[in-house]
């Protein structure tokens, strides 16, 4: 699971603006705005682009 503290510092890269752990999963990162999660691959959040996934 990614921090609090950690995921005040963290944007999507598509909106810049603040994303949240997914409810489905402590390995995700959602955007809200864009309607896409990031992985969370061993702790580390990865905020990119091209690896954001199409919330259903
Ligand atoms: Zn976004």
């Amino acid at each position: 699971m990614v921090t609090t503290s950690l995921l005040k510092l963290l944007a999507c890269p598509i909106c810049k603006t603040a994303v949240s752990e997914s409810a489905q999963s402590p390995e995700v990162l959602a955007c809200a705005s864009c309607n896409v999660t990031y992985p969370v691959i061993e702790g580390i959040p990865v905020l990119l682009a091209d690896q954001a996934q199409a919330t259903p």
